[in-house]
């Protein structure tokens, strides 16, 4: 039976390192700052604003939530993040997406300063990652590599495969894999022959959308399985990407749906906002 990797444990663990890090910086008169801007009344939204502002009260990281109308204009919102750009007190600016029509999601994006951008969107920081420079590496996709290095999974020469190239997830753990000499293959839609392409991998990474698509006997055997994919069926129940119960049959590390990379997109926000502070005191 695989080894599971549980995003839960290595979250916490991690939570508790940024929880020290942030009383550290504290030390040195740096209080940790996220703002999070929250335009409109998306449910699912709001549930995750409140998860953040929970996650860094309980880190010590100051957090201030903007809550704008749905109907606010595109100028009112590009001022505020104007604002935030020139707050001494924020180190990091995080936009909840999706954004109501009349608002240009890319050109809200862009006016974040790179230099804030936690969650790792700006061009500008995707040029950095794509170059092998990062400054913010997306949170999603860097809780998949914190948890392969904390499983002891090496990459360096191995094949993997990740199925998705979504700009959020696929694309950017690529090029995270890429950077630490793995040979990636990214697959999508159009892939011909996705089973196969699959039953190639040292290391698959699931970010696709579709409840359980990757079925267990595409999985080579001794392979590392890690599903990015939430999605709910039914009432309740919410499972990945990949067949879970027939993946684990033949990989020898899998994370499990709920309680695998969900918990660690949070932690690398925290993460992230703790670097940007950390950067701050060091060009003062
Ligand atoms: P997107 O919908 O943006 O991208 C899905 C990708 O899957 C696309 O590249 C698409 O290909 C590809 N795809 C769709 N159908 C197939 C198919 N039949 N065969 C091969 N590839 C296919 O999704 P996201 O990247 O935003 O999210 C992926 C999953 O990860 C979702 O379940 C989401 O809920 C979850 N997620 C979880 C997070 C977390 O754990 N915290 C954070 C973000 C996402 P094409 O480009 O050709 O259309």
């Amino acid at each position: 039976m695989a080894q599971i990797i549980d995003g839960k444990a290595i979250a916490a663990k991690i939570r508790t390192e940024i929880a020290a890090g942030v009383l550290e910086l504290k030390k040195k008169g740096v209080t940790a700052g996220l703002a999070v801007v929250l335009v409109g009344e998306d449910q699912a939204s709001r549930v995750y604003v409140s998860m953040k502002e929970k996650a860094c009260n309980d880190a010590g990281i100051f957090s201030v939530e903007h809550k704008l109308s749905a109907d606010t204009a595109e100028a009112e919102l590009l001022a505020l993040v104007d604002r935030l750009n020139h707050d001494p007190m924020i180190h990091g600016i995080l936009v909840q997406l999706p954004l109501p029509s009349q608002i240009d999601t890319e050109k809200v994006l862009e006016a974040i300063s790179p230099f804030k951008d936690v969650d790792g969107f700006h061009p500008y920081n995707v040029g950095r990652l794509s170059i092998g420079k990062p400054i913010f590496l997306p949170c999603t996709p860097y809780g998949v590599m914190v948890m392969l290095k904390e499983a002891g999974v090496e990459l360096k020469g191995k094949e993997v495969v990740v199925v998705g190239r979504s700009n959020i997830v696929g694309k950017p753990v690529a090029m995270m894999c890429l950077a630490e000499h793995a040979t990636v293959t990214l697959c999508h839609s159009r892939t011909r022959d996705l089973p196969g392409v699959v039953r190639r991998a040292d290391v698959v990474i699931a970010a696709v959308g579709r409840p359980e698509m990757i079925k267990g006997d595409w999985i080579k055997e001794g392979a590392v399985v890690i599903d990015v994919g939430i999605n709910r069926v039914g009432d309740k129940k919410l499972v990945g990407d990949v067949d879970y119960a027939g993946a684990s049959l033949r990989a020898s590390a899998i994370t499990p749906v709920p309680g695998g990379v969900g918990p660690m997109t949070i932690t690398m926000l925290l993460y992230n906002t703790l670097e940007s502070a950390r950067r701050s005191v060091a060009v003062v």
